[in-house]
């Protein structure tokens, strides 16, 4: 690992933060003690860079702690969508021969549009699309928005397709700086129980 570049591509939790409309603000409050300082903390589990468990979209699904530790950690591809206008879909993804137990993480140019503050029309994947990356049974599918899905949208199924079918779906990852290429992925969330999602600290090592 020494000499290998590390890319953080998590985003910094702190107070004022983007969040996603009606997700609760970030605080991150200082209280003095006697001889210490300590820091009170509350935000809502899809804040940040975070992962979203089954039971985000299904009532008896599994949670962040039902969810394997292996799932965290190893190959991963970035693939550069930053073209893309609207939403990633099938065609953008089939030239990558996407296999079984891949690690995907999709950079758009949500990365280069940067986190400062919320948009609308962020790029997000298509419901087609998610049905694919379902069926092809990829472990993870990480996107550099606050949403895998169109914001306000109807289809369901980019959340519903990849939760049901077992495919973790990182959100709010960063992707600015890093390039299209294999590289090993590390992004545990919290250990926070069987609920439907924890912030997560996510890193790329260059292959
Ligand atoms: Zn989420």
């Amino acid at each position: 690992m020494r000499g290998k570049k590390i890319f953080d591509i998590s985003l910094l939790l702190e107070n004022g933060m983007i969040v996603y409309p009606n997700n609760p603000e970030v605080r991150i409050e200082r209280v003095e003690g006697e001889t210490s300082v300590r820091s009170d903390i509350s935000m809502g589990t899809h804040t940040g860079t975070h992962i979203d468990a089954p039971r985000h979209v299904f009532k008896d699904g599994k949670g962040v702690s039902d969810i394997p530790l292996s799932t965290y950690i190893g190959k991963c591809r970035v693939l550069d969508f930053s073209k893309v206008k609207e939403s990633i879909t099938i065609d953008d993804l089939k030239k990558y021969k996407i296999k079984k137990g891949e690690r995907i993480l999709v950079k758009t140019s949500n990365s280069k549009r940067g986190f400062a503050a919320f948009y609308d029309d962020y790029v997000y994947l298509d419901g087609d699309a998610a049905d694919y990356l379902a069926q092809k049974r990829i472990l993870v599918f990480g996107i550099d928005s606050l949403s895998v899905k169109k914001r306000g949208g109807s289809d369901q199924r980019p959340h519903t397709s990849l939760l049901k079918k077992g495919v973790t779906i990182f959100e709010g990852i960063n992707l600015a700086g890093v390039k299209e290429g294999g590289y090993t992925f590390i992004g545990f969330p919290l250990k926070m129980g069987s609920i439907d999602g924890a912030p997560a600290r996510a890193i790329l090592i260059q292959n």
